[in-house]
């Protein structure tokens, strides 16, 4: 697929993923991702 941020080709990578906002905070390992080869810019597959 197509990086969201930079339109360069995107390979898929184990990565982890964490959030955080004003009270909660939330750590994953091993989250599948699309990782762009260009910029490095992470799109996740749980948003897809
Ligand atoms: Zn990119």
């Amino acid at each position: 697929m197509k990086c969201i941020f930079c339109g360069g080709s995107t390979g898929k990578k184990d990565v982890i993923f964490h959030y955080e906002d004003d009270h909660k905070y939330l750590f994953v390992e091993n989250v599948p991702a699309e990782v762009c080869n260009s910029c490095g810019g992470k799109t996740y597959s749980l948003y897809s």
